[in-house]
């Protein structure tokens, strides 16, 4: 018999998406640079469907159906080179390789357009939803050529996970590296995500006085709502645990410094060089290293501000609700921002990407899975042109109803020193955008005034600079 796929790396993330392919009813070939997870997979797993274990590169390859399709998941950077070489001189024209690890994109670029001059197909794959997500279903951000998608489609749409109306949560994305661009993005979203809710977290703890498990009690509630997601369901999950052995609750016995692997540091990167603002993403990925600055924040422990007045009774439950408000508006701001680098992206290399089916598939299987995503796609595939999601009519007054809460837990925010630069930069790009006048005039009269780098007016076309340093006459450009 021969495999319909190949798996090689089969460390958490591979043997769980073999054993996904095998449950599914293919034929896996399962490869690993040491056989012996190869062995362990088939001993553990192996009743679990038709699995063909190789030990070798040329066994693996010859196990495939052509054209073969081959699943790299191995641990990003040098090591995917290293199997790509590996495996390509083995390869016929028309075959396909798929990188599922965390790849950049620039390097997914080089390596379809090295491989397609070879004439084979190759496939930068994001996939999220971690390990029990490879297993049940991850959500699945494939790039490459429209035909490579069109032999490998199905056997990933069978595999992944499926959204609340059934959808597979897979889409060809585009070509070359957009599907690990896209999954990049999804990761500096998560970050966002992330920073939000830690900051309504300790918004409830210092201003609502509230307790570890009250504020776990307070994210199951809101998880019924609109703010329904599995970072919010996972949220009440942490905060109510407790420690076995202080007694103590977890969050409170774990060290308050943060850690990132880099994707998010990539979307920021990106961000800058597209220039797309990306405000509240990047202020998530500086709140992490901020927290890992143990010196820095040592030297400023004694800094003067004030210590938060918890509030009580029903003025503290009145500012939760106000949180829920600030957390679901910034909410909307991190995706805006998102979504605009994916579109700046998109244009940028030419890949086209349909908004509204990125949306569509993040519905289920990834780590920002969440029922808001579905009202993301209805906004694109209603206008597929919608220049942000701000833009969207639904969205938009949404944020009109909550903006009044939204400055209302910043003021305090502030004025009690609770730090909330997530929320804040949100608000800040809100209010950027709807401003009638920005002081970026003011900006470009400086850059005039120490560069003579010109300026444009606001009543007649053409470059101007004026002559600072002489009679502060005007002249054109
Ligand atoms: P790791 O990133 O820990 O990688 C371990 C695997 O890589 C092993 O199979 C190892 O083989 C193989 N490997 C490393 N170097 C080489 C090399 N030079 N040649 C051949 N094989 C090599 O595994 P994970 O399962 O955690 O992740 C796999 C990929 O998926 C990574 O790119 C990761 O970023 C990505 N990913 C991970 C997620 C997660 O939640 N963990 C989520 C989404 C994506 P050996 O056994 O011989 O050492």
């Amino acid at each position: 018999t021969s495999a319909q796929i190949g798996v090689t790396g089969l460390a958490v993330m591979g043997r769980n998406l073999a054993r996904n392919f095998a449950r599914n009813g293919y034929a896996v070939a399962v490869h690993n640079r040491t056989a012996s997870r190869t062995r362990a997979l088939l001993e553990e797993f192996g009743d679990e469907g038709e699995f063909i274990g190789a030990e070798t590169a040329a066994e693996f390859v010859a196990a495939l159906e052509r054209p073969r399709r081959l699943v790299i998941m191995v641990k990003a950077g040098d090591p995917t080179d290293a199997v790509i070489e590996e495996f390509a001189p083995l390869l016929e024209d028309g075959d396909v390789i798929i990188d599922g690890g965390n790849a950049h994109f620039a390097d997914t670029r080089r390596r379809e357009r090295e491989l397609r001059e070879r004439g084979i197909h190759f496939v930068g794959t994001g996939i999220s939803g971690g390990e029990e997500g490879a297993l049940h279903g991850p959500s699945i951000m494939p790039g490459g050529s429209a035909e490579s998608y069109a032999s490998l489609g199905p056997l990933l749409e069978k595999i992944s996970a499926k959204a609340a109306d059934g959808a597979p949560c897979v889409t060809h994305v585009g070509p070359d590296g957009a599907g690990h661009f896209v999954k990049m993005v999804h990761n500096g979203i998560e970050y966002a995500d992330m920073q939000l809710i830690a900051e309504a977290y300790q918004l409830l703890r210092d201003v609502a006085g509230y307790s570890p498990a009250q504020i776990a009690e307070v994210f199951r509630t809101w998880n019924t709502g609109r703010l329904d997601s599995y970072l919010i369901e996972i949220t009440a999950e942490v905060l109510s645990h407790v420690d076995a052995a202080t007694g103590k609750p977890f969050v409170d016995v774990v060290a308050d410094q943060a850690e990132q692997k880099g994707t998010g540091r990539w979307t920021v990167q990106l961000a800058l060089e597209l220039g797309v603002p990306v405000s509240g993403i990047a202020e998530a990925v500086f709140a992490r290293s901020l927290s890992g600055h143990t010196a820095l924040r040592e030297a400023s422990r004694g800094l003067a501000g004030p210590t938060a007045q918890p509030l009580s009774g029903a003025e503290a439950d009145a500012f939760a609700d106000q949180v829920e408000q600030a957390l679901y508006a910034s909410k909307i701001v991190s995706y805006t921002q998102g979504f605009h680098e994916i579109a700046a992206g998109s244009a940028e290399y030419d890949w086209n990407i349909d908004l509204g089916a990125v949306a569509a598939i993040w519905r289920g299987g990834c780590i920002i899975r969440a029922a808001f995503l579905d009202r993301i796609r209805a906004a694109y595939d209603a206008r597929p042109d919608l220049p942000s999601l701000l833009a969207d009519e639904t969205f938009a007054t949404e944020i009109a109803e909550a903006q009044h809460d939204w400055r209302a837990v910043l003021g305090a925010a502030i004025s009690q020193g609770v730090p909330t630069p997530g929320f804040a930069a949100a608000l800040a790009y809100y209010d950027s955008l709807r401003a009638d006048r920005l002081p970026a005039a003011l900006t470009q009269g400086q850059r005039d005034y120490f560069g003579a780098h010109t300026y444009r007016r606001t009543d007649r076309e053409g470059s101007f600079h004026t002559l600072w340093s002489e009679d502060r006459s005007e002249v054109q450009a």
